[in-house]
C-alpha cells in the first residue's frame, strides 16, 4: 500500500484504533475534536518512545539534567514569554459552511495541489506568503486567497471572512476568578527552574534541562489525526551556553537531533529544514521534517532563543537570572530542542505499518517497530491448549516477565496468534510444543524474517534483552 494516499492514512488510523493503539477521546459521547487517547499498546509504545528520548538526552549527556514542572503557573509568566501577545494564529471563517480555518495552511495545501507540478509559480506564491506572514500583511493573505480563487471544500464557495487573529492558549479561572492558563510549551517551566536547578545540581554553563509533558493549544487546523492536537505532549530541551557559543551549539544540537531520528531507521523519510518565518522568540530555526502520509510536516523544530526568556523573566519577576563564572555576570543563550511526542509516534508508526504479500500468496499485516520501541517484547504460546503445553508456557511467561514486556497468549490457533503479534509488533515469539517437554527447547520466530529456529527455554530472557533492548541503540549514539 503506497504511503502517500488517504487510502493508507484511513487504514493507519483504523488499525491504530482496533489494536488498541490510540482511541478518540469521549467517543461514546460522539467524540472531542482533535484530542485523543492512547490504549493499552499506545501506552507501551509511547513509554518505550519517551524512554528512549530521555535517556538519550539525560544519560548520554552528563551535562543535561531533567525536570517536571507543573502545567498550570502563574499568569505573569506567559506576559513575560511573550505568549498571551505573541502567540496567535490567523484565522479565516468560511461563511457558508461556518468552518474555521487558517489562511497560511489553505495557501499551502491549495498551492500543493494545483501547482506542484509548476515550480515557479509555486515558489512565487510561498515567497509571498511568507513576506505577507513576516509583515503580518492580513489584507494582502486575504488577497492572495481570493486571487487563488480557493475554495471550502465542505461548502465549495469563495465566501470568506476577513482574516484576524487569534490567541491559541486555552484559559481557566482559579478559585479567586483570576486568568490561568494551560501551559502551551513545556520550555517556561524550564526558564522559571533555572536559579533552582543551577544551585541544587551545582551546573555550569553549558548545560541543558530537559522535560516530557503535556502542553495544550487551542488548534485551529485540528486535523491529520494525532498530528495537531489540542492536548499534547512535548519532549523539550533547553541548553544554556555562552553567549559567543550560539552558533556552534545550534549547528551541533541540529545535528545530533537529526542524527537520532535516522537512527529510527526511516532515513529517507526525514528532511531537515531552515525556517523562513520564525516563533516570536527565536533568532535562528530550523525543522526536522517527517515524510507522513500528507506530505513533509514538522517534527521537531531546534530554535535559538538567545537571552530572550531568561531576560523577560528577569524583567517581570526582579529576580536574577544569570551565571556568575570566571568573575563574569551574564544571561546565558539558550538553545532548544522541541519534539512533538504524538507526533514522532505518528511518524514512528507511519513507518511501521506495512501490508506484506507472502510467498504462499497471501497477505500479512506487520508493524516494523524498532524492537526497542516494540509495546510488547516477546509473546509466548502454547502450540496447543492441551497436555501440559499452557502450564509450561505459563511458567516461562511467570519467569520472565518482571525482566521485559511479554504476553501469554492462547486463545487462537497459532497463525493467528503470530498475525496478531505481527500487527502489534512484537518482534519475537516463543511457542511451546511437545519437544518442549523432552528438550526444554522452544521455537522463536522473528517478526521481520518470520524465520524460526529452537532455543534453550534458559537463554529466552538473554535473546530478548540483546534483541530489543535499549542498550544496543544508545551504545550506538554514544
Ligand atoms: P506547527 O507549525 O506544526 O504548528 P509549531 O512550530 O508551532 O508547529 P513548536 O511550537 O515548535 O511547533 O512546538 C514544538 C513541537 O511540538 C513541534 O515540532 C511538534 O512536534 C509539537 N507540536 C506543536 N503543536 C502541536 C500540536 N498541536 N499537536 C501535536 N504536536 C504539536
Amino acid at each position: 500500500m503506497k504511503k502517500c494516499n488517504d487510502h493508507f492514512f484511513d487504514f493507519l488510523v483504523s488499525h491504530a484504533k482496533s489494536y488498541g493503539f490510540i482511541f478518540p477521546s469521549s467517543e461514546i459521547y460522539g467524540g472531542l475534536n482533535a484530542v485523543y487517547d492512547y490504549g493499552p499498546y499506545g501506552i507501551e509504545l509511547k513509554n518505550n518512545i519517551k524512554e528512549f528520548w530521555w535517556k538519550s538526552m539525560t544519560f548520554l549527556h552528563e551535562n543535561i539534567v531533567g525536570i517536571d514542572s507543573s502545567i498550570l503557573m502563574r499568569s505573569e509568566i506567559w506576559d513575560a514569554s511573550g505568549h498571551v501577545n505573541e502567540f496567535n494564529e490567523l484565522l479565516i471563517d468560511n461563511k457558508d459552511s461556518k468552518k474555521r480555518y487558517r489562511p497560511d495552511i489553505l495557501i499551502k495545501e491549495h498551492v500543493e495541489k494545483h501547482f506542484s507540478k509548476n515550480l515557479r509559480k509555486k515558489e512565487n506564491i510561498l515567497f509571498r506568503l511568507s513576506k505577507s506572514l513576516k509583515k503580518k500583511d492580513f489584507l494582502d493573505l486575504k488577497t492572495l486567497v481570493d486571487e487563488l480563487n480557493i475554495r471550502d471544500s465542505i461548502s465549495k464557495t469563495k465566501n470568506w471572512t476577513k482574516i484576524r487573529h487569534f490567541n491559541m492558549m486555552f484559559q481557566i479561572k482559579n478559585e479567586n476568578k483570576k486568568d490561568l492558563y494551560l501551559r502551551p510549551e513545556t520550555a517556561q517551566g524550564i526558564f522559571c527552574n533555572f536559579n533552582n536547578v543551577i544551585k541544587s545540581n551545582r551546573m555550569k554553563i553549558p548545560f541543558g534541562i530537559a522535560q516530557i509533558g503535556k502542553s495544550f493549544r487551542n488548534e485551529i487546523f485540528a486535523r491529520k489525526f494525532i498530528f495537531r492536537m489540542r492536548e499534547f505532549e512535548q519532549m523539550e530541551m533547553q541548553f544554556f551556553i555562552f553567549p559567543e557559543e550560539e552558533k556552534k551549539w545550534y549547528e551541533y544540537w541540529k545535528d545530533i537531533r537529526f542524527k537520532w531520528h535516522l537512527f529510527l531507521g526511516d532515513q529517507k523519510n526525514y528532511k531537515l529544514r531552515d525556517h523562513d518565518h520564525l516563533a516570536h522568540y527565536a533568532s535562528a530555526g530550523s525543522d526536522i521534517e517527517y515524510n507522513f502520509p500528507f506530505g513533509f510536516q514538522e517534527v521537531e523544530g531546534i530554535h535559538s532563543r538567545r537571552d530572550f526568556d531568561l531576560k523577560k523573566h528577569e524583567y517581570f519577576s526582579k529576580k536574577k537570572l544569570r551565571v556568575f563564572e570566571s568573575r563574569k555576570n551574564y544571561i546565558p543563550y539558550v538553545i532548544e530542542t522541541s519534539l512533538g511526542l504524538d507526533r514522532l509516534f505518528l511518524a514512528i508508526f507511519t513507518s511501521s505499518l506495512k501490508e506484506e504479500k507472502l510467498e504462499n500468496g497471501n497477505t500479512r499485516i506487520v508493524l516494523k517497530l524498532p524492537p526497542y520501541l516494540s509495546p510488547i517484547k516477546g509473546a509466548i504460546f502454547p502450540l496447543v491448549k492441551k497436555d501440559g503445553l499452557p502450564e509450561t508456557a505459563k511458567k516461562i511467561f511467570n519467569d520472565f516477565k518482571i525482566h521485559h514486556k511479554l504476553i501469554y497468549d492462547e486463545k487462537e490457533s497459532i497463525g493467528k496468534l503470530y498475525r496478531r503479534q505481527d500487527a502489534i509488533g512484537t518482534p519475537l515469539c516463543f511457542t511451546v510444543d511437545y519437544e518442549t517437554i523432552e528438550t526444554n527447547t522452544v521455537t522463536m520466530r522473528y517478526r521481520d524474517s518470520m524465520q524460526q529456529k529452537r532455543v534453550h527455554i534458559k537463554d529466552i530472557c538473554r535473546i530478548i534483552k540483546y534483541e530489543t533492548g535499549l542498550e544496543k541503540i544508545l551504545k550506538k549514539l554514544s
